[in-house]
């Protein structure tokens, strides 16, 4: 009995934290599926001996996130889980538990979408709020980036008094790439599935990165609505494309189980062909007084069932380990695999992560391995299971681009060039140094760079300021047109506001944001080069590491030459948000709802500009809340707190 008593526990804290790494950190740190079984072992131990059962076992409690870093929403209509099934003879057992219960049940069954859970709010047919699903009871409103989503329509086909819809945002498995690309390319931890990409774009506090992530979603549940009646799942589906909704894709409706099993098995065939990761079907009762009948438990309801397909894994051969350099020289494996076809596509390379992931499955090249797509679109090794030699892989102790040693610093767990005119590190700053959010020089793409480097045009990243227009128009595939563009984009880029820039440098730990803190701390390059660590730490957002960063990079002489030969070329070394005057300072000024005239962005704007900062959610420390139509819980919490509400007008009569 105590060894019972004690897996129990040890399952309720095990399964408490990989909740938390998945739902709060987005960053799981196991596969759903051991997850499950473990969910699934708990279930059954609790079953057995029901004396060590209690209500707040992860078994009855919907995972999620409801922190302060947004509104709480408080859901009326619960946003239940759903019950699992592994194989077909638990949806025969599902279907005999309804059958005891309700005759003649049909079914819809409908893609599982692999995304998270959202509620969407409309009055009037006018879209007003969105939430996460939270605990099941309280979500988050996420509406400012649900409301960059191209299709949450803003405004309904019927003005439809008041619905709730039910969905699931996604990330499409082509923004996933991107948004992993980018991460690598800044050599940031890379999310590890499009569900997690997702849920972590969907909590931004920035809805313009919200909006860059390329999120979409699928609508497949009506929560409630009012003055219309709707009796059966289909209907609703159907009805909810009439008002504009872009439904889970390809439901039907079938009068048996063994159908749904078979529509099951057609999903399971397209799943690798699809654009947007699915983990799963779902088989739904379709009539909505059967459902009443058959009810729900604390966590999900009893007239549904989500069918996990098992992830697809197969044995190959390693052919080689290469090795690759970022641009802030960390060194990255990647297993070159003789070809499997996995889930849909021919994969022929994975990820290696590290050296500390090489040696805990001791990996050597010549070995048998078993690969696996995680979240079904990036290939990694999940064990050996035949080793070539008793030799596991090392790592290269000198960078593989410029020859000089590597190093692991401080029990990183990467290992690093630090020779800063490495040529490998030298493109990959060059990429980052004209990407999008960088100095944003269109028409200097990755391709194009590398034949300008190649091409001997650009040694280092000054040159980009220098370079020689006639020579580009006569090389292959150019003309005087396309140098002609490059030039007009790279003079354009010289006029950015300094925050670009500084992100533009590529100084670890400093990324975009941290680069606008910075510009709008100290206004120009000088006075940030001259900084020490003391006065960049006095920046709201910045830590030690960051600031040290900082001073690190510009103690170097050769980031000193480079600000000297960019100042040269004309590259602005100045902030644009000019200070008018310091009437708000100390100030934060929450925005909410639509204001009259000003775009919130302009708003912003002014109030930086006299010295004022923003905030998306309201607490004590907030000064203003500039509300505008529709303006929703944040004024209420406002309200709640005692904090001074001015609209449009009255914010005007402030700045004048
Ligand atoms: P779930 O994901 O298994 O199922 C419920 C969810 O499915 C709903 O919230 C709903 O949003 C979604 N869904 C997608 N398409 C749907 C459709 N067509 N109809 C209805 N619902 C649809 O359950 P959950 O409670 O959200 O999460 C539990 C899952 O999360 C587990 O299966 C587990 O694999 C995973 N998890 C993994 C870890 C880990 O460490 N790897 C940790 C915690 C949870």
């Amino acid at each position: 009995m105590r060894e019972t008593e004690k897996k129990i526990k040890e399952l309720r804290e095990k399964l408490t934290y990989h909740s938390e790494r998945y739902y709060n950190d987005d960053a799981p740190e196991i596969e759903d599926y051991e997850y499950d079984m473990m969910m699934r072992e708990l279930k059954k131990l609790e079953e057995e001996f029901p004396e060590y059962d209690t209500p707040d076992s992860p078994t009855k409690k919907v995972g999620g996130k409801a922190d302060n870093t947004f509104e709480s929403v408080v859901h009326t209509v619960r946003m239940e889980s759903l019950q699992d099934a592994f194989s077909k003879d638990e949806l025969r057992d599902f279907n005999n538990r309804v059958a005891d219960s309700v005759s003649d049940a049909e079914f819809v069954i409908e893609p599982k979408i692999d995304g998270l859970s959202v509620s969407l709010e409309y009055r009037d047919g006018l879209f007003f709020r969105g939430s996460t699903r939270g605990n099941g009871d309280i979500g988050e409103d996420v509406s400012a980036n649900l409301r960059v989503i191209h299709n949450v329509p803003l405004k309904l086909k019927e003005p439809v008094p008041y619905i709730e819809v039910r969905g699931e945002v996604y990330m499409p498995k082509k923004s996933f790439l991107k948004v992993v690309d980018r991460q690598i390319l800044n050599d940031e931890k890379p999310f590890k599935n499009p569900r997690n990409a997702a849920a972590g774009s969907l909590r931004q506090k920035d809805s313009s990165a919200a909006a860059e992530r390329g999120l979409d979603i699928f609508i497949f549940n009506i929560q409630q609505i009012e003055d219309k009646t709707l009796n059966s799942h289909k209907d609703s589906l159907d009805y909810l494309k009439q008002l504009g909704f872009n439904t889970v894709p390809f439901y039907k409706k079938v009068d048996t189980i063994e159908k749904a099993i078979s529509e099951i098995d057609k999903i399971g065939e397209e799943r690798g062909n699809l654009e947007f990761d699915i983990d799963g079907a779902v088989i739904k009762v379709d009539n909505f007084s059967q459902r009443e009948i058959l009810g729900s438990t604390a966590k999900y309801p009893k007239w549904a069932i989500a069918f996990k397909y098992p992830p697809e894994e197969k044995q190959t051969k390693l052919i080689d380990i290469e090795i690759a350099v970022g641009r802030t020289g960390v060194l990255t494996p990647t297993a070159v695999l003789e070809s499997v076809h996995l889930a849909g596509t021919t994969v022929s390379r994975a990820t290696l992560h590290n050296q500390d992931f090489i040696n805990e499955k001791g990996i050597a090249i010549g070995d048998i391995v078993t690969v696996r797509k995680a979240g079904d679109i990036i290939p990694e090794v999940l064990c050996v299971n035949e080793h070539n030699s008793s030799e596991t892989y090392k790592f290269p102790t000198v960078c593989p681009s410029c020859g000089q040693q590597v190093i692991r610093e401080n029990n990183e767990a990467a290992i690093r060039c630090i020779n800063p005119d490495c040529p490998a590190q030298l493109l990959r700053n060059l990429i980052h140094f004209c990407s999008r959010d960088a100095m944003d020089i269109e028409g200097l793409g990755p391709a194009i760079i590398e034949t300008f480097v190649n091409e001997g045009l650009i040694k280092n990243t000054s040159d980009i300021y220098n370079l020689d227009y006639e020579k580009i128009a006569s090389l292959d595939g150019f003309k005087e047109t396309s140098a002609g563009n490059i030039k007009k984009s790279v003079e354009k880029s010289k006029k950015n506001d300094l925050s670009k820039l500084i992100f533009a440098l590529g100084i670890r730990n400093i990324g975009a944001k941290a680069g606008k803190l910075l510009a709008d701390k100290f206004r120009d390059m000088d006075s940030i080069m001259n900084a020490d660590a003391e006065e960049i730490l006095s920046i709201d957002g910045y830590g030690q590491v960051m600031a040290e960063s900082v001073v690190k990079y510009f103690s170097n002489p050769s980031s000193k030459e480079l600000i000297e030969k960019l100042k040269a070329c004309g590259v602005n070394m100045l902030s644009e948000t000019e200070i008018k005057d310091e009437r708000f300072k100390d100030m934060t000024f929450v925005l909410t709802g639509t204001l009259p005239t000003l775009k919130r962005s302009e708003a912003s704007k002014i109030i930086e500009s006299f010295g004022g900062k923003t905030s998306s959610s309201v607490s004590k420390k907030t000064t203003f809340v500039l509300a505008g139509e529709e303006a929703g819980s944040k004024l209420d919490k406002a309200n709640k707190l005692g904090i001074q509400i001015i609209d449009e007008n009255e914010f005007m009569g402030m700045i004048k």
